[in-house]
């Protein structure tokens, strides 16, 4: 019933106590042990029910307890461990701020990308290395394109708002983007997808991404 008794290592526990985080939301009390299980999840959760760290608690623990993987160094292409997909810049942003708080002096970097901003500061940030990459679609397209970011790497995948993202256009881009995770093992990528909504073209997308999946609604 309280995040201490869930085991997420301690400097995030740390940082939860830090954030004043008590209790768990319905959403994290039953995402994190199944994310943390490494179980691929579908869950429904509407805007404040607490799934920003829902989803980023259980990839902040998880890169913690596997942190040196050894990335290729291929000059300015960066290859991040964990991607986190969002509709807008706005959300994208708070996503970053909050991922940041959680990740507090633990090493782990988190780095926001998002268009209708110049890319130049972001490519800057990128080359400074990141482990978890928050981004919108179509601007991590275009950083894929300019092979400035590798998906070779990822090891956990989160869609939030999964269902604002169809309505605003983006499931090619999306599908692009997860074709590119597909060549490494199967298997090895965690799949957390996030929706307020389950229509459908959802359902579609789950059964398309994820391995089989725990459904979780709150
Ligand atoms: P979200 O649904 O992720 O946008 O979160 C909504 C708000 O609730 C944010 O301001 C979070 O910082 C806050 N929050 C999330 N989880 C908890 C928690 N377990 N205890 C207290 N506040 C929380």
């Amino acid at each position: 019933n309280t995040f201490a008794e869930i085991d997420l290592g301690d400097a995030l526990n740390q940082n939860i106590q830090r954030c004043k985080y008590v209790k768990p939301t319905p959403v994290q009390r039953y995402a994190i042990p199944i994310s943390l299980a490494g179980r691929d999840l579908m869950a429904c959760a509407q805007t404040g029910s607490g799934k920003t760290a829902a989803f980023c608690f259980p990839i902040i623990s998880g890169i913690l307890r596997e942190p040196y993987a050894q990335r290729p160094r291929v000059a300015r292409t960066a290859y991040p461990l964990a991607l986190i997909l969002s509709p807008t810049r706005e959300l994208s942003c708070q996503i970053h701020d909050e991922a940041k708080k959680f990740s507090y002096q633990t090493g782990v970097k988190v780095v926001v990308a998002y268009g209708g901003a110049p890319i130049t500061q972001q490519l800057r940030e990128l080359e400074r290395g990141v482990d978890i990459l928050v981004a919108t679609p179509g601007r991590l397209v275009d950083l894929l394109e300019r092979a400035r970011v590798s998906l070779q790497m990822i090891r956990y995948l989160a869609l939030d708002e999964a269902d604002r993202m169809l309505d605003m256009g983006f499931e090619p881009q999306i599908r692009k983007i997860v074709e590119q995770m597909d060549m490494p093992p199967p298997g090895m990528r965690q799949t957390l997808l996030f929706s307020a909504t389950f229509p459908k073209e959802i359902q579609r997308l789950a059964s398309d991404f994820l391995a089989s999946y725990i459904f979780l609604a709150v």
